[in-house]
């Protein structure tokens, strides 16, 4: 069996993003984990899950991205995700990745670019979640999400942390003092054992904590995940503590586990769905698969019935 690590790791090779990016055979085997390739595909699944009772975060798929013009194309999908939002009239926020505004060339780029994104989400009366990535970036993530934070307010830009890092409740014990909205999740990279949890039961000890911290901070936040120990730890404090079901939201990713989305709905807990869009899935499609080997079985499957 294919291992976690090997596919994280071969969600980074460059050479193989582009040969699979170049295959409409490839392609079809990506609805799976994502909504299409354009923007009206993505408005279409979440109209429909906003008729379920669901909210959405839109994700244009595209990180590490290598030039200044590319980094710029990323702003304006984005200021035109907002527009559309408004629009079509959906319920929505926006997900985005630094590195897809330019982190890897200059942070000051990243910023500044993030912040045009955030400026706009705050005109339209919308949100901007930072998405958390590989453990070379989460201080320069933290410190530009605190900078925008600074200059907007705590419903226009949040960010997400992850419970297999070692820093990360610390990180919560502090930016929830900013105040923040944090989306916690159990994070998505390989890491080394410095840095992240090795060890399964350690990263879900940490992401019960860290919940129990984030939902005593009376802040609305995010728990991502579709593990039902870690739902049900979230459904017992939240009881136990008298905090309402409208203090915070469950989120799941687009694809994964959609028949607990909608009880969760059902049972009148809010729940946001990342939806994710656009030409460059690669990378996301491969952590996908990561988090769940066995998905491999289902690709393989799949690109041979053709
Ligand atoms: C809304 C949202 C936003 C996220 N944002 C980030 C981010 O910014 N940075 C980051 O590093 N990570 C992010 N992640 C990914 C996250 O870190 C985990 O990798 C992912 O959610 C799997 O962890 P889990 O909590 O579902 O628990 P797991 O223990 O991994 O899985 C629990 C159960 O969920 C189901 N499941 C989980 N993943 C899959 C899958 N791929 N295919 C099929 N079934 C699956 C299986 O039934 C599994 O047994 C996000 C996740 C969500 C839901």
């Amino acid at each position: 069996m294919i291992s976690r690590s090997t596919l994280i790791w071969l969600s980074r090779q460059e050479g193989l993003k582009d040969f699979a990016t170049s295959f409409k055979i490839f392609k079809k085997l990506t609805t799976r984990f994502v909504a299409g390739e354009t923007i009206d595909e993505a408005v279409k699944f979440i109209r429909e899950i906003n008729a379920e009772g669901a909210s959405a975060t839109f994700d244009h798929l595209n990180e590490s991205v290598g030039s200044a013009s590319e980094a710029e194309a990323e702003v304006l999908e984005y200021l035109n995700i907002l527009s559309k939002i408004d629009d079509a009239g959906i319920n929505s926020n926006v997900s985005i990745k630094l590195t897809q505004f330019g982190l890897g060339l200059d942070s000051e780029l990243a910023y500044k670019n993030a912040r045009k994104v955030v400026e706009e989400a705050h005109r339209r009366d919308n949100f901007v979640r930072v998405d958390m990535e590989d453990s070379s970036v989460t201080q320069i993530t933290i410190d530009i999400f605190k900078r925008l934070r600074a200059e907007f307010g705590l419903n226009d830009v949040g960010i997400v942390l992850q419970s297999y890092l070692r820093r990360t409740y610390s990180d919560a014990e502090q930016l929830v003092k900013l105040p923040a909205r944090i989306r916690i999740c159990k994070g998505a990279y390989n890491e080394p054992p410095e840095v992240a949890f090795p060890d399964k039961k350690d990263v879900d000890a940490n992401y019960v904590r860290v919940v129990q911290l984030l939902l005593s901070s009376g802040i609305y936040h995010g728990v991502a995940t579709h593990d039902p120990k870690m739902i049900e730890a979230t459904i017992d404090f939240a009881k136990r503590e008298g905090i309402g079901k409208d203090k915070f939201e469950f989120q799941m990713l687009y694809g994964i586990r959609r028949d607990l989305q909608r009880q969760l709905a059902r049972d009148g807990y809010n729940i946001r769905i990342y939806v994710p869009y656009g030409k460059h899935w690669y990378p996301y499609f491969m952590r996908r698969l990561a988090e769940r080997p066995a998905n491999v079985w289902f690709v393989m499957k799949n690109l041979f019935k053709g």
